[in-house]
């Protein structure tokens, strides 16, 4: 069970494997090494490439950062509207995050540039005027990924979209920039957003990406998981190989290495995890998301019980008072104690779940808890506990034993992966019809990238440009979205 990694006895390894630096003060964000104790060892072992690599970018961060000279010194390419020829030679590079929709999408888009980062050897840094402080933890030692506020293009970071003239799409279709340009802006948008443009789109081409290689500051807004079309990149494939030996392992490594929750977001998680799901002898995740008209759905309902049913995750209840009697005789004691987590912004699916477990003798004779944190009815946009409470709620179903989510949900995406579970996808109820089967098991943990490119980068590679390697695939909940396996 998972009460037994509590033992002082039985230390867990609190640095993941090595994926974690040691340079922290443990108190300032208690996350970062107590998770360990809640959660069984990882089956996945971060590759020495990996581990190597991050301490490198450790060291370079901590050289570019915020309040270092080689910050001031690029920042001033900035401020003078430098144009360079060529690359930028000793200056640090940076890539800033600029946060965009949900939690979830947040999360997807951050590991995402994160990732980017190591591959071109930019600094990541982080819009900080939304919440993000109140969410996660500085993640690298002795030096901070908080973009300063008086970034000189902080006032535009709002109005930038897809029609704005710097971003590298339109710089395209004007022909300001192009492969005989010797001259480059100082800084670019990039927009990757899901209403992206072609021209957005060849950011995934191998010969953009020595364009954009030569521009020192890069801003960028994306609400996706972008990262199978970075292994699409001839360039970047050996690297990633090297890094992510096991493909499918590139955003439960990065998400445990990147997203640290703050104090007050772990002490909703640890009191949560203590209070209810400690002592179970089997724990499962429910994450329920219904897009169009939220609220609840008794197709939805049937959806879940028959799911966890068929794929026995649960055991299947007694419907009546009578089949009851008949089963007491048979079964003399307690099997289980099974504690089902259910995330839900609406209160119905819990509780609904709650009085089948209650009205009706479970077949197994296993007894089943049923829990839901929060029932927030909607979302809400930067309130500070709103966001708490989904990224402890995230966190909390990452903790589970299994996992059920919903299609086309980055909240459950971002659960299913830091967890390194391979969940079961309850499909998207069409037009008030049950789906054929309530739902799939995922191929992979890892997420989906909702909006991949459309247009490949020539000719002869179409959209179809995944077909060329093995590791990459249509996603089970969208068969227009592609994931690593
Ligand atoms: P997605 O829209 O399902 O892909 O996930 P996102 O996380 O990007 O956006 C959904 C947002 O709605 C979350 O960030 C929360 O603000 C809210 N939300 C949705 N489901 C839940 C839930 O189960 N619990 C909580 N606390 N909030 C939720």
């Amino acid at each position: 069970t998972t009460t037994d990694s509590k033992d002082p006895e039985n230390p867990r390894d609190k640095l993941q494997e090595g994926l974690l630096a040691t340079e922290f003060d443990e108190s300032s964000c208690l996350s970062r090494y107590q998770s360990s104790m809640y959660r069984k060892p990882s089956p996945y072992k971060p590759s020495q490439y990996l581990i190597s690599k991050l301490r490198t970018y450790e060291r370079l961060h901590k050289h570019c950062g915020p309040d270092t000279e080689a910050y001031k010194r690029s920042k001033e390419q900035l401020d003078q509207h430098v144009t360079l020829s060529g690359s930028s030679g000793e200056l640090c590079q940076y890539i800033v995050w600029v946060p965009l929709s949900g939690l979830g999408n947040r999360i997807l888009s951050l590991v995402s540039v994160f990732l980017y980062a190591l591959l071109t050897e930019r600094v990541i840094l982080v819009d900080q005027r939304n919440d993000i402080r109140d969410l996660f933890c500085e993640p690298f030692p002795a030096t901070s990924w908080l973009l300063p506020l008086d970034f000189p293009l902080t006032d535009q970071f709002d109005s930038f979209n897809w029609r704005t003239p710097i971003s590298y799409g339109n710089m395209l279709k004007r022909h300001v920039i192009n492969s005989s340009t010797e001259t480059f802006p100082s800084y670019l948008y990039l927009h990757l957003v899901h209403n992206y443009g072609d021209y957005d789109q060849m950011f995934f081409c191998q010969g953009d990406q020595s364009l954009i290689k030569k521009v020192p500051w890069l801003i960028v807004k994306s609400d996706n998981y972008f990262i199978p079309s970075l292994w699409l990149i001839p360039s970047f494939q050996p690297e990633l190989s090297k890094l992510f030996p096991q493909k499918d392992t590139v955003f439960h490594h990065l998400a445990r290495y990147l997203i640290h929750p703050t104090n007050q977001v772990w002490g909703l998680v640890s009191r949560f995890y203590d209070a209810y799901l400690s002592r179970a002898d089997e724990t499962l995740g429910i994450q329920v998301r219904v897009f169009h008209r939220a609220g609840f759905h008794q197709l939805v309902m049937d959806q879940i019980v028959s799911c966890t049913q068929r794929e026995n995750l649960l055991p299947e209840a007694a419907a009546s008072q009578e089949e009851d009697s008949q089963q007491v005789t048979n079964i003399s004691r307690i099997q289980k104690l099974k504690a089902v987590l259910v995330t839900s912004l609406n209160p119905e699916y819990s509780n609904s779940l709650k009085r089948l477990y209650w009205e009706g003798l479970s077949f197994t004779g296993d007894i089943v808890g049923v829990y839901q944190p929060s029932q927030e009815m909607y979302q809400q946009r930067n309130k500070k506990l709103h966001n708490q409470k989904a990224l402890a709620e995230m966190y909390l179903l990452s903790l589970t034993d299994n996992i059920v989510t919903s299609a086309w949900s980055t909240f459950g995406y971002v659960a299913q992966g830091l967890g390194g579970m391979k969940p079961w996808i309850l499909y998207k109820v069409e037009n008030y019809k049950a789906p054929d089967q309530p739902c799939v098991r995922a191929t992979s943990m890892e997420p989906c990238f909702h909006s991949p490119p459309f247009n490949g980068c020539e000719a002869d590679t179409g959209t179809d440009a995944w077909k060329t390697v093995p590791y990459v695939r249509p996603c089970e909940d969208r068969i227009s979205g592609l994931k690593l396996f």
